[in-house]
């Protein structure tokens, strides 16, 4: 099986390409070409250098592919700003990544893993159980497909959201590795205080970006206050439970000195009373946070319904009115953004076959 070029730092580049003979300067150009310029056929450019093109042409194909993920199926959002995409990756597994289009701040949603281990009972992701891990340049690449949907519409990505399918820090080097190579300066360049990565609450991760000092924006979906109310939820909380997730979010608090953005997901008399809100703004007493309310996307595996608006205005007034910042993620793009692996289990339920 050949080696993505995508899989590749600028180290690791430079010195495949130093080993075969090559100078130093044709591996910048080659990874200027995969992750500035976001080619898609690198033979077929013409401003290589001979040295550098006879290279691509000895071992593509051979010893190396690229990671470029055709689109299954798109879907724009009612307002038109968003996208959201099922990309196919070479074994035939599809995955989701959204191009979100807030004017002068695009942000991309991309996937982690195929399917996702961690069965949330609302997730629909969740609800399709785990696949496989995603290889760095499998993440890379959706990137670089949302840098060419912007550049044909005159944007620019400046945000990136490790919320699509999959859960991150239980692919957690192949997801470190490739957030270095995305936030390169050398090629797309996305900041690390840019870029979120979302956790279902998996400690030893967690534990992992604070020892390492991470840049990244964590964010943590919490969703229950009590173990009994989350587990029902999430069944990871039984792997890591809510005091061991709390308490090292206080570790990581300490350690980064970062706020830490939690998630909660407003499911209709389940975890949206004004005492479950009571309920969250204790547990987080002593955290750096800030609380995002999203509200449910119903999904076909799962019975609980979205909570009506006023329901919600009333638990993000507690949760302010405890000193905590709080927003509700508005209703506009959530259509496609949120219903995270909801687009793949439609089109499975329709038994639609890929158009590629
Ligand atoms: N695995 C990570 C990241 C992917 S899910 C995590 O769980 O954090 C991204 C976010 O979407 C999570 O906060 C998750 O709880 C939320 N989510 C998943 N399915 C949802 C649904 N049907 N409605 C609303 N939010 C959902
Ligand atoms: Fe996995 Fe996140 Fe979905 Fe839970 S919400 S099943 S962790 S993708």
């Amino acid at each position: 099986m050949p080696t993505s070029l995508h899989d590749l730092t600028f180290d690791e580049l430079r010195e495949r390409i130093v080993r075969d003979g090559l100078r130093p300067a044709h591996s910048a150009r080659l990874w200027n070409a995969l992750h500035l310029r976001a080619d898609t056929d690198l033979l077929a450019r013409t401003d290589f250098l001979p040295p550098l093109r006879r290279w691509l042409e000895a071992n593509l194909g051979t010893e190396f592919h690229l990671d470029v993920l055709p689109i299954a199926t798109q879907t724009p959002s009612g307002d038109g700003l968003t996208r959201k995409y099922l990309l196919k990756l070479q074994d035939g597994q599809e995955i989701e990544t959204v191009v979100m289009g807030y004017p002068g701040r695009h942000t991309t949603c991309v996937s982690t893993q195929a399917g996702c281990a961690m069965g949330c009972v609302f997730c629909a992701t969740g609800q399709m159980g785990f696949v496989r891990h995603l290889r760095p340049g499998e993440i890379v690449a959706q990137v670089l497909h949302a840098q060419r949907v912007l550049r044909q519409h005159g944007g620019r990505l400046r945000n990136l959201v490790l919320m699509g399918m999959g859960e991150p820090l239980h692919n957690y080097d192949n997801v470190m590795k490739a957030l270095g190579m995305i936030s390169d300066t050398r090629g797309a360049n996305i900041g690390p205080s840019k870029i979120s990565i979302s956790t279902v609450g998996v400690v030893p991760g967690i534990l992992r970006m604070a020892e390492e000092g991470s840049h990244y924006n964590l964010a943590v979906s919490l969703h229950g206050s009590t173990e009994a109310e989350r587990a029902a939820l999430i069944p990871a909380n039984q792997r890591w439970p809510l005091s061991e997730l709390i308490a090292a979010c206080h570790t990581y608090g300490e350690k980064t000195g970062r706020k830490i953005f939690f998630a909660w997901t407003l499911i209709a008399g389940v975890n949206d009373t004004p005492e479950h809100a009571q309920r969250l703004a204790a547990l987080l007493s002593g955290i750096r946070a800030h609380v995002n309310l999203i509200p449910l996307n119903e999904t076909a595996g799962y019975e609980g319904r979205e909570s009506i608006e006023t329901t919600g205005e009333v638990f993000h007034r507690i949760i302010q009115d405890a000193g905590i910042p709080c927003t509700i993620r508005q209703r506009r793009g959530i259509d496609v953004a949120a219903g995270c692996g909801q687009l793949k289990a439609e089109r499975r339920k329709r038994g639609e076959k890929s158009t590629l």
